[in-house]
């Protein structure tokens, strides 16, 4: 035996030591100048040269992987942690969710089996979101990575609840009639994305038309669910929305409910932001309803502002939620006693069996704030998406393009005597023109064909000033492109790329 044992501890704890203070000090001071610095830059070329470098073999020491990562990754970052970050439905991460991560890293703790503090902490956390969005004591949930994974972990169990057959058992070949699930045509598409995964064919989601503030048309889901069941259909499942994602808008969440029970339905709602305004009672007869759900996704990592990634699936059914996951192996065998005993495995719940300890980041800023403080914040964020569209109304050069009944608002630089074609691609130019300069992060969509610059507020750093700002700075770049001579170069620029 020549070669000595080896580790991946370090020799130098000292040393460590000191270079953990240094990282802890300068992201401190980064979050803190963070209003200081552009929202976005773009990426410059060198960086290529830099992310090509070959594999390394040799150690080059923690100072210097800490050297590379502060010359060429924290320069770069989305920018969803700035105050004039809103772009599609981001949140911003708080300081002391940054700290609850360290912790949660320093502990690394498998959230496998039942008998470890991990485990608690997340069951704590799902009892806190049991209770704040109106769900009974005894349902069940859990952690996933976000609202994709919850709305597939909700989907799961909502096909295998209502398709007839043992479908983990026999597979979709066995279902007698084909299964229709139902959502709104502005559902988001992480939906669609699950409903190919489960093996339902996407084309088994019918999509129904909205109303004119972007909500489920009732009366044709209605009729359609009467179509398919007349060609011989099963229908399984109608998906709400509590904040869709273009614009915010909330389905008729009582209706739907209400058609679900009458049906034998399964009720999902994709609350992947929305659902948390459960916790104001002034906004949250917005989404009345909800509570009357068979599951719920929504994200922490959106409108909780924690640090990605964190998501949460509740199912009403704990029967359901666990026939849908459970799979015995004797290498997974649960104990009287030992590291194996225990009951909640959560492996026993979702899709992953290993799984990060993202609970502890949501445990300790719910402590560390206090429930209260998040209502108080989304309400802020609910009063300033209202500031803006308000701006927006009474200034004759922009145009709201959607009601904003949440935290999203959809609006467009409009000046006299531009085609529709010309103004989709004048206020393509301003959105390019803000995020490039850094000034603010909004991204786009396109409502009833035309394009729209749109601002999601999941941001506790946003000030009722920086809306103004934004604001101003759209009609500043748009009146300078739309003066002749500059609009004529961006039409050339983007009859181009047509
Ligand atoms: C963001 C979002 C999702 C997806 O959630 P992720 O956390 O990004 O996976 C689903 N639905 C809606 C309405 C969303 O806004």
């Amino acid at each position: 035996m020549n070669q000595p044992e080896e580790t991946l501890d370090p020799q130098d704890w000292t040393k460590l030591r000191e270079v953990g203070h240094r990282m802890l000090d300068d992201m401190l001071d980064y979050l803190r100048s963070v209003r200081e610095r552009p929202v976005w830059k773009p990426l410059p070329e060198q960086l290529d040269q830099e992310f090509d470098k070959p594999l390394p073999v040799a150690p080059e020491g923690i100072e210097q992987a800490y050297e590379d990562f502060m010359q060429h990754v924290l320069p770069y970052p989305l920018g969803n942690i700035h105050p004039r970050f809103w772009s599609w439905v981001c949140g911003t991460g708080t300081p002391g969710g940054m700290l609850a991560e360290m912790l949660a890293a320093g502990m690394n703790s498998g959230v496998h089996g039942a008998a470890q503090s991990a485990v608690k902490v997340e069951q704590q956390v799902l009892s806190w979101c049991k209770e704040i969005m109106g769900f009974p004591a005894n349902a069940s949930g859990i952690l996933v990575t976000g609202g994709s994974m919850a709305n597939l972990v909700g989907l799961t169990v909502a096909r295998n609840a209502k398709a007839g057959i043992e479908v983990n058992q026999y597979g979709l070949k066995s279902v007698t009639k084909p299964l229709a699930l139902y959502c709104s045509a502005q559902t988001h598409n992480s939906v669609h994305k699950a409903i190919g995964l489960l093996g339902l064919g996407r084309d088994s989601l019918r999509e129904i038309p909205v109303n004119d503030r972007f909500e489920i048309d009732i009366a044709a889901l209605e009729a359609t669910i009467a179509q398919d069941r007349h060609d011989g259909f099963r229908p399984i499942c109608v998906i709400g929305n509590a904040g869709t994602v273009n614009t915010g808008a909330v389905d008729d969440l009582n209706a739907i409910a209400d058609i679900c029970a009458r049906e034998n339905m399964w009720f999902h709602v994709d609350g992947a932001f929305g659902a948390l305004i459960s916790l104001s009672p002034k906004l949250r007869p917005l989404i009345s309803g909800m509570e009357r759900a068979d599951s719920i996704a929504f994200d922490f990592h959106k409108w909780m502002y924690t640090q990605y990634d964190a998501g949460c699936a509740l199912i009403r059914s704990e029967k359901a939620h666990h026939d849908s996951f459970r799979v015995p192996s004797s290498y997974l065998s649960h104990f009287e006693r030992g590291v194996a005993s225990g009951d909640a495995w959560f492996g026993e719940y979702g899709v992953e069996l290993s799984r990060s300890f993202r609970a502890l980041r949501i445990w300790m800023s719910i402590k560390e704030h206090g429930i209260d403080k998040y209502r108080r914040l989304i309400e802020q964020n609910v009063a300033q998406a209202r500031h803006l569209a308000e701006l927006i109304d009474s200034n004759a050069e922009l145009e709201l393009m959607a009601p904003a009944p949440l935290n999203i608002v959809c609006f467009r630089y409009r000046p006299l005597g531009f085609t529709e074609e010309e103004l989709d691609g004048l206020n393509k130019e301003i959105l390019f023109q803000i995020q490039e300069r850094g000034i603010a992060a909004p991204s786009s969509t396109v409502l009833n064909g035309k394009f729209a610059i749109r601002v999601a507020i999941c941001n506790h750093r946003s000030r009722f000033e920086d809306f103004d700002v934004l604001a101003r700075e759209v009609c500043r770049i748009g009146r300078e492109l739309a003066s002749n001579d500059a609009f004529d170069q961006v039409r050339e620029i983007w009859s181009a790329a047509d």
